[in-house]
């Protein structure tokens, strides 16, 4: 079983800052670079997870992706990919870093240096691998299944420098090769049941991870944004659909879009008064038939209410989308 990859939260997040938050803002550059990190190390475990659909193994086997687990101490551990099967887990830290890589074992410092010379410090992908490996051996004690871990490179091109790790570091395209041979290196096997109950147990202390940082407002673009100007353009209601002030490109589905972002950065929850004052409607029925329109649910009396934005509010809206605007 190979879940599919989802975005995590904060890449999610970071998105919806990076088309709303004002580009003269003071922290505009420290998110931009949380950003293209994440977004890179998304890319990164893309690329990877064609190895577990090409792989070729006679038993039962689950890849667990951005599992998010709390340890003892309340301390999260955020493992990017799980490879489960009845020989051994698998703890897979991917980095989709370019450049020459360097893992000092001694400093447990992580450096890159670009082909101009710039040296930037990352984290070290070793230390983080070994922290998720003693707490998953903790955690599952009672099941005989050994815990192995490895760092690989998602960018061919990486010239990985490594001391003297003690666990291996390679390329994507080692993966497979190092499967193979922990299947050799750990013959003895867990059965079916014992390997799904497992699974299940894992699942069951999963956490939902939240974002905990909150801006301001008022450091956001307001309003619905025009993709097609990269988001630098507002976009007008008028009869039931988006129309950019600058380059005249007309959606209606770009709201949801725009209310994703709303959620993501704002509240779970919007008001008449609060969908007016956000995304520029000036009429308060056109912001009615909106609201109801989605069929939102809802607390509080007619001119209380509030809406709730569901977790998955871009399927949510599309299915609302279809039939076009009444
Ligand atoms: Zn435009």
């Amino acid at each position: 079983m190979v879940a599919i990859r989802k975005k995590p939260l904060k890449l999610l997040w970071l998105e919806a800052l990076m088309r709303r938050l004002l580009k003269d803002d003071v922290e505009f550059h420290y998110y931009q670079e949380q950003y293209r990190r994440l977004d890179a190390g998304f890319a990164g475990e893309q690329k990877v997870d064609h190895v577990w659909h090409e792989l070729i193994y006679p038993n039962t086997f689950f890849v667990l992706h951005n599992l998010c687990l709390m340890n003892t101490a309340q301390h999260l551990h955020q493992i990017d990919t799980l490879f489960i099967c009845p020989h051994f887990m698998l703890v897979v830290e991917i980095k989709n870093i370019h450049g020459r890589l360097e893992f000092n074992q001694h400093t447990h410092q992580c450096t890159r240096t670009r082909v101009d010379g710039t040296v930037e410090g990352f984290p070290n992908a070793l230390t983080q691998t070994e922290r998720h490996m003693g707490f998953l051996k903790n955690l599952i004690t009672s099941y005989s299944l050994p815990v192995e871990g490895a760092v690989v490179i998602a960018n061919p091109s990486t010239i990985i420098v490594n001391s003297t790790s003690t666990l291996p570091i390679f390329h994507a395209s080692g993966l497979h090769k190092y499967l193979q041979s922990l299947f050799k290196k750990h013959p003895k096997k867990l059965m079916d049941n014992q390997l799904t109950q497992l699974v299940h147990l894992l699942l069951s202390k999963q956490i939902i991870p939240q974002i905990h940082t909150s801006i301001a407002p008022s450091r956001f673009r307001h309003g619905v944004l025009c993709p097609k100007c990269t988001y630098q353009n507002n976009m007008y209601f008028h009869r039931g659909i988006w129309e950019c002030s600058f380059c005249h490109y007309r959606s209606i589905e770009i709201f949801a879009e725009a209310m994703l972002d709303y959620r993501l950065l704002i509240s779970h929850s919007i008001t008449n008064k609060q969908l007016r004052a956000f995304f520029r409607i000036n009429s308060n029925d056109a912001a009615t038939r909106l609201l109801r329109k989605f069929q939102f649910p809802y607390t509080g009396t007619y001119k209380n209410r509030v809406y709730h934005l569901p977790e998955n509010l871009l399927e949510h809206m599309k299915n609302f989308f279809d039939g076009g605007f009444a």
